[in-house]
């Protein structure tokens, strides 16, 4: 059934020969040796004429599977003497690295179907451990940390989400432009912010813009390590707030009035913070005469108005 073409081809074994292949037990084995002419020695690179076969060995290595039915690799390899190191070492093994008992195009399929599906059913699938898939991914996730490229980045976002429990955070940075989370730290102290920005400076990314919420931390981190940096607010953070204000003033007013007037004021919560255009008739009398009733809320709800229109306005 199988070639020595099938090998390069869909296996990725180039410079192999195969030898035979073996069926046992649903799983198929390819039992190969390496080319003549494909043979250098390890050390030094030199070409093949210059190694001596010493030793032998056989080593098995799993690779991708057909459909549900493990394949297997079986190397029948030598040891390699050198005449112009002198050492003797194995021979090399390009499909597989160090000491794995899994050919490289097997841990690329591991994390390839990682990107499609979850860790156990990708270990159910390929009948291995859970954590050989979780190991192989968080591999391929920390190399593709490396290779980002932060030079690029111009505008970041910064914020807070909590973990497990209450009262444990996480402060995590977005490029703004492309989506991907650039950074993840436990905590939402300035120490959380500091050394991931001070990595954006040496890595020559020209920031433009961090977008954040008001948290004394992260704006002391920022001005620290790019103390001109522009820092925006986003309109969630920032109306909320005036909400919180306008409703402490509701409150406040409740306190200080009596009877008939106190009645109007309560209840009237979600009246006032609700967007002025999103009132339907009875409520808009009822905010009329809650208005007139009372100067500092009426003040209190221009104001929360006006802000909502500035975000809303397309017009600089
Ligand atoms: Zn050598």
């Amino acid at each position: 059934m199988a070639t020595t073409s099938y090998l390069y081809h869909a296996l990725g074994l180039i410079h192999h020969l195969l030898m035979r292949t073996e069926f046992r037990g649903g799983a198929v084995s390819y039992h190969v040796a390496r080319k003549r002419k494909k043979r250098f020695c390890a050390g030094c690179g030199a070409p093949g004429w210059e190694v001596v076969l010493a030793g032998s060995f056989t080593r098995e290595f799993r690779t991708v599977p057909v459909g549900r039915r493990p394949q297997f690799v079986v190397l029948h390899g030598h040891e390699q003497r050198c005449r112009r190191c002198g050492s003797t070492l194995w021979e090399p093994i390009e499909f597989a690295r160090g000491k794995r008992r899994r050919t490289n195009s097997f841990d690329r399929f591991v994390v390839d179907l990682c990107g499609i599906a979850h860790i156990k059913q990708v270990a159910r699938l390929l009948g291995v451990g859970w954590d050989l898939v979780k190991d192989l991914f968080k591999q391929h996730l920390k190399a593709k940390l490396l290779r980002r490229k932060l030079g690029p980045v111009r505008y970041i976002a910064v914020d807070e989400f909590s973990i497990r429990k209450r009262h444990h955070y996480m402060t995590v940075v977005l490029d703004l432009e492309t989506g991907q989370i650039l950074h993840a730290h436990e905590g939402r102290d300035a120490q959380a912010l500091i050394p991931f920005l001070e990595k954006l400076k040496r890595r020559g990314a020209k920031l433009r813009a961090v977008a954040m919420d008001m948290s004394p931390a992260y704006l002391q981190a920022v001005r620290t390590v790019f103390p001109d940096l522009d820092i925006v607010h986003d309109p969630y953070h920032v109306v909320a707030l005036a909400n919180r204000a306008i409703d402490e003033t509701r409150r406040d007013l409740y306190r200080d009035l009596k009877g008939q007037e106190q009645k109007v004021i309560k209840g009237s919560r979600f009246l006032l913070l609700r967007a002025l255009d999103k009132l339907n008739p009875a409520s808009m009398s009822r905010l009329t005469d809650l208005m007139e009733m009372n100067l500092p809320l009426y003040q209190a709800y221009l104001l929360k108005e006006d802000l909502r229109m500035f975000w809303n306005s397309h017009n600089p």
